[in-house]
Order: structure tokens, then sequence, then C-alpha cells
């Protein structure tokens, strides 16, 4: 690789790496994007959509990929990293969305897939003990056939991994009722430079034993901190009986009513209040819709449970919808099609994830789906509401858009302004990465903390420099 020239730690790194029979290294790039799917995006990019746009303008990334075969391998390159001065980049499976695990600089991609064993799992304990580069379905499809569910379910499951997931804080549809990722990590195991693994949480205790709770610090770190190697989760029996049901409400500001109710009394498994312009987009339905889900270990249970809901919906004016659940459920995960069917017609698509307290989150809908249907290039704006809080929601706004960078950046100048004048977060689970680095300084003083602990933990920055990490430089 040319750029090698001017990356003498790289040289040093891969040197080191090419004699060890557990890694295998290969060299990746240019990517091409003929017709992007999210299931085959290429190495060494991840799936950020502006870098498609950015292909199309040029842009010729190319990376050398360490695949390590074992905890031992990961060690050893880690460690090797550090003392070559070179930089890694922790890969689970690329999917996440913002440019978390950017191709840039003179680092080395550590693909962390081939980490892929269920090590132990007990059912009397629920707990499954489970290599970070496991992917989330194949988890969850192993522990289905035993009875059992880690319920948790993004829309990505296919294509995220455990590691993946603990690094980017996920979040899954069940998480009303079920919790999202940092709910269901009991322990993990990662390695930083200079530490070896390390175990943090407890293997012991179901909660609490580790004192001030040091692994909440890696969940959420995109990379930065340290290279998740394993992951001990927290499972369920799969539930009994579950049921689904759908109601038609006059408007937004209804479904949230009947949402927050729902959220309140903690018996939904799952809450989705699509906004008018997804409803009609998607299902062609006038008015808002309201999807919950219910689960119960005994039938009459849940049909009291379904009676509530009934009762919740029809105070707010809501009415049952037929086939509208059934739809959604069906095509879930199914998102290549869209993507490809965008592409074709010379379109563009990314997604938007804000969240808010409940005083604002009506205003922050109304304010995105206004504000950026304004801009110059965007074609089309819808939205719904998927996760829901005792203190508020997390919204979802699909940008429909021309293959513009200009129209590009400025969707995401709108969504900062707009969270930053209402009061709001900027991004509820899909996290920071290139694309939210110019909006760090929203984090406070979480950042300034953040930056002391990179700072000690990885002082020659060997762990993903050009990611969440990046303005650390200039916290001091
Ligand atoms: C179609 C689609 C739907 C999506 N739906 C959801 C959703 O419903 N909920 C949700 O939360 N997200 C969703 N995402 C975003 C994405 O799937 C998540 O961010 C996911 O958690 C990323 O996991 P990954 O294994 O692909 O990680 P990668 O994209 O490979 O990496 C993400 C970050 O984690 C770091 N990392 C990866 N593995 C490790 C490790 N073992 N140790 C340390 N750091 C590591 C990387 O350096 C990078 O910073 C979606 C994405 C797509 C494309």
């Amino acid at each position: 690789m040319a750029r090698l020239g001017g990356c003498p730690g790289l040289g040093r790194l891969l040197e080191k790496v090419r004699g060890d029979p557990e890694v295998e290294l290969s060299e990746v790039g240019p990517p091409e994007f003929d017709v992007p799917q999210f299931s085959r995006w290429p190495l060494p990019l991840d799936m950020w959509p502006l870098w498609p746009l950015l292909v199309e303008k040029g842009f010729r990334p190319r990376a050398y990929v360490a695949k390590p075969r074992s905890r031992g391998a990961v060690e050893r390159i880690v460690e090797a990293a550090a003392e070559a001065g070179a930089c890694l980049v922790p890969r689970g499976g690329g999917s996440n969305v913002v440019g978390a695990s950017p191709p840039l600089g003179c680092c080395l991609i550590l693909d962390l897939r081939m980490l892929d064993k269920i090590l132990w799992f007990s059912g009397e304990d629920l707990v499954v003990h489970v290599e970070a580069g496991a992917v989330v379905s194949k988890v969850e499809e192993w522990l289905n056939r035993r009875g059992y569910t880690l319920g948790y379910h993004p829309q990505s499951q296919s294509l995220a991994t455990v590691g993946g997931s603990i690094a980017m804080l996920g979040s899954g549809a069940l998480a009303p009722g079920l919790g999202n990722i940092e709910d269901m990590v009991l322990w993990l195991e990662t390695v930083i430079p200079g530490l070896g693994t390390v175990t943090l949480g407890s293997r012991n205790s179901p909660r609490g034993w580790e004192g001030p709770g040091v692994k909440h610090l890696f969940i959420g770190s995109e990379g930065s901190l340290g290279v998740v190697v394993s992951a001990g989760l927290r499972v369920r029996p799969l539930p009994e009986f579950t049921g689904a049901l759908a109601y038609r409400l006059p408007g937004f500001r209804e479904g949230l009513e009947a949402a927050r109710r729902l959220t309140l009394w903690r018996g939904a498994r799952l809450l989705r209040l699509l906004d008018p312009s997804e409803a009609s987009m998607l299902y062609g339905v006038d008015g808002a819709v309201l999807m919950v889900e219910v689960e119960a270990p005994d039938r009459g249970l849940l049909e009291a449970m379904e009676g509530y809901v009934e009762k919740v919906a029809s105070a707010s004016g809501g009415s049952r919808v037929e086939g509208v659940y059934e739809k959604w459920a069906r095509a879930r995960y199914m998102y290549d099609e869209h993507v490809r069917q965008l592409w074709s017609a010379g379109l563009w698509v990314d997604t938007i994830d804000t969240a808010a307290p409940w005083s604002r989150v009506e205003d922050l809908n109304r304010r995105l789906l206004e504000d950026l249907a304004g801009i110059p290039g965007v074609v089309a704006v819808m939205s719904h509401a998927g996760h829901f809080y005792s203190g508020g929601a997390s919204l979802y706004h699909t940008v429909v858009m021309e293959r513009r960078l200009d129209t590009y950046w400025r969707v995401w100048s709108r969504v900062a302004e707009a969270v930053r004048q209402l009061g709001a977060s900027i991004t509820h689970q899909h996290g920071w990465g290139l694309l939210r680095k110019p909006y760090l300084g929203f984090l406070g003083g979480n950042y300034r903390v953040f930056c002391r602990v990179k700072n000690t933990l990885d002082p020659g920055n060997v762990l993903n420099p050009n990611g969440i990490s990046s303005r650390c430089s200039r916290v001091g």
C-alpha cells in the first residue's frame, strides 16, 4: 500500500502482525457502490450514509484489516500497536450509521467477527457469555432454540455484533419493556493497552457488586477505551403468550398521550407511535398509529393487559386498525430493497435519532418535520417515536433527499439547531462517530471527564483516534 510510507507506525505494526498464525491480514478497498445494500456494504467503510456520496465524488479509501481468531491474538495486536505507535479501529459488523469506525489516517482495522463463539450459558442463572464478534441475531437464534431470548432486537440485528452493540450503546425495539443494551450487560471483558484483558462488572452478582460501575464507561465508548472481547448478557425465557395491537389516533399528540400512560404502566414491551407523515406514507392511514406489544405467562393475564391497552387507546380517541402491525412486523428487518430503490431513483436517505423529555417531544417532532422538509434537495420526511421512558421518548425521522452533499449537511445542521434550541438530545441510539463530531460540545462535562479517562487509559491514543475521542486533545 503506497501510503504506508506516510504511516511508519502502521508499517511496524504490520510487520509484527504478519507473523501471527492466529491473525488473518488483508488489504481492502477502494469500495464500489454500484447499488448500495446494507447487507453487502464494502470494507473498509462502515454504514454511514455519507460514504456512498463521498465515493461518488471520488473518495477511494483503502486499509489493512486484521482478523484475530482468539482473545490472545487481540491482546498481541493491541500491545504491538501501542509499541509501534500505531492505531487500531475496532470493528464488528460495520453497521453503525455515523462513521464511528472511520477508515481514516494510518489505523489498522481490527475486525472482530471471528470471535463469535457462545462461551457459556446458564438457563438457571439467566445469563449467556458470548464473544464480542457474534452477530446479535445468531445469538438470539441460538438462545431461541433453547427456549430463551436476549430481548434485544435492533433493526440491524443480522448485521450488528454484540461488541458493536455495547460500544454504540445500542437500543432494540423492545426497549420499553426489556431495556437497552446497558441494562443487559452483566459483565464485559475488554483489552486495554498496557493492562491486557480486564473483566468489568461481576460474574458473581446480579447487580452492583462492582462499586462505581466502571463497566458503564465502556458501554457507548465507540471503540475508544478498550477492545471488548466478550460479554456476559442477561437472558430471559421466551414469553409464553404475546399479543400485538394497533390503533389509529387523530394525531401525534393523542398518540403520545396514550403512549405516555402505557409507558408509566410498564406493561407494554413494545410501543411504536407513527406520526401521520409515516402512517400515511407507509400504510395509507390517515392519522397517527400506535402499535403495542404485550407479553404474559398466562392467557387470562394477557387478555386483561390487552383490555387495558384498549382502554388507554380509546381514551385518547384511538380505534383499532387491522393489518398495519402485521405489515410492519413482516418488513421490519428488510431495508436493502428500500435502499436499492432510492439509489436507483437518484436519491438517498438518512435517519435521525433524537430524544426529548415528554414536554418537548411533540414540539421536536413537528419542528424537525417542518424544518427538514424546507431544505432544498429534501424530497420527503416522515417520523415515528420508537422508544419510551418514564421521562420521555426518542424520535426517528427518515429523510429522503437528492444525492447532494450540501443537502446532507444542511439537514444535520438543522437537526443540531433544533435540539439545541428546544433542549433535546441529538442522538438516542446511533451514537456520535464522525457525523456528530461538530456537536461533541453538547456533551458538556460528560465529554471532559470521558477525555480524562481516555487520556489515562490510552495515553498513546491507540484506539479509534479519529472517532468519538478525536476532540479530546482540545479538551485537555
Ligand atoms: C439498517 C440499519 C438499522 C439499524 N437499526 C438500529 C437499531 O434499531 N438500534 C440501534 O441501536 N442501532 C441500529 N443501527 C446502527 C448499528 O447497527 C448499531 O450501531 C450497532 O450497534 C453497531 O454494531 P456493529 O457490530 O455493526 O459495530 P460497528 O459498526 O462495527 O462498530 C461500531 C463502533 O463500535 C466499535 N466497536 C465495534 N466492535 C467493538 C468491540 N468488540 N470492542 C470495542 N469497540 C467495538 C467500533 O470501533 C465503532 O466505533 C442500525 C443500522 C442499520 C444499517
